[in-house]
């Protein structure tokens, strides 16, 4: 059998595994220049979020076999909405690589595959792919493929915009800010990879698009004042600009900061969708 995979991104990855295991040898088809997807970085896994295997690191070795190792441990959450400020402390999590980083969830899974070959810088819509092979896996992270076919509907629908932001942070908590004004039913969030560096991420609901990119400047402030994108952390980015010190101070930090000690001393911003 034939079968083509749109994405390599953790579920195309695992699904080439899973092919492999079981004696098909897929073409993987990825538009980036490197597998990872659309998670750059680092993910957490939470304790309090509903899963269906008690500790997905070790449903992952057994799987797979790779190793997830902990980046940071998670004992803090800190939750900010407006008025109100709360904290669940504990065993709360971890954090772990993910994206194109060398030890990554993705990364180690594209190791782990023996014959498929994926082509990168490979953009490719299922429509071309049909006809030359029996089935076609459409692992691109979106839902608009189902949704044009109908089973797909949404109950809830988001936008994600975030930034890699530099400072100085505590790796072991996280915060999380709820504000209708800013993300609607959604939510910002702040998780560091370590003392220096943390993604920063905003998910608005209830807008389009490109609404997302005002309400992102709105909040992190960099309206005008962006510069062209720093590459060093190229993998699955879109679009990135390198935010001003200053800017970033003014109309973001300094009043987090205030709160949670948390932001002092942010130097610029990697934004990427
Ligand atoms: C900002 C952000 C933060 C997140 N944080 C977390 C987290 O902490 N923990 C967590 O579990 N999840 C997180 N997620 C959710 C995350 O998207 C999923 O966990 C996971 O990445 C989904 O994997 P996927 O393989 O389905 O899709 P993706 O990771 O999106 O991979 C899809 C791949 O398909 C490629 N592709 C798309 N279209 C084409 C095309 N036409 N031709 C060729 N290639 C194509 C893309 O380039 C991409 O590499 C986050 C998502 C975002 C946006």
């Amino acid at each position: 059998m034939k079968v083509a995979i749109i994405g390599a991104g953790v579920s195309g990855l695992a699904c080439a595994i899973t092919l492999e295991k079981n004696g098909i040898v897929p073409d993987v088809f990825e538009q980036l220049g490197q597998s990872g997807g659309r998670v750059p970085f680092h993910g957490a896994l939470l304790q309090l979020m509903q899963r269906p295997v008690p500790d997905p690191a070790i449903d992952l070795a057994k799987r797979y076999g790779i190793k997830i190792t902990p980046l940071n441990l998670i004992n803090k959450i800190v939750m900010v909405s407006p008025g109100n400020v709360a904290a669940a402390r504990g065993w709360l999590g971890y954090s772990y690589a993910r994206g194109a980083s060398a030890h990554s969830l993705e990364s180690q899974l594209y190791g782990k595959l023996t014959a498929t070959r994926v082509r990168f810088n490979t953009m490719v819509g299922c429509e071309e792919l049909a006809g030359d092979y029996d089935r076609v896996v459409v692992a691109t992270g979106s839902g608009f493929f189902a949704m044009d076919r109908g089973y797909w509907s949404d109950i809830f629908r988001a936008w994600a915009r975030g930034a890699v932001v530099e400072g100085r942070f505590d790796p072991t908590a996280m915060v999380v800010w709820f504000n209708k004004a800013y993300a609607n039913n959604g939510y910002g969030y702040l998780g560091a990879f370590n003392a220096e560096k943390a993604s920063l991420i905003l998910i608005v609901s209830d807008v389009r698009e490109e609404e997302v990119e005002f309400q992102m400047a709105d909040v992190f402030g960099y309206g005008k004042n962006f510069l062209p994108g720093n590459r060093e952390f190229s993998p699955g980015a879109q679009r990135r600009y390198l935010l001003s010190k200053a800017v970033w101070k003014h109309h973001f930090c300094r009043q987090r900061r205030r709160t949670f000690g948390l932001h002092a001393g942010v130097r610029h911003l990697l934004f990427y969708n």
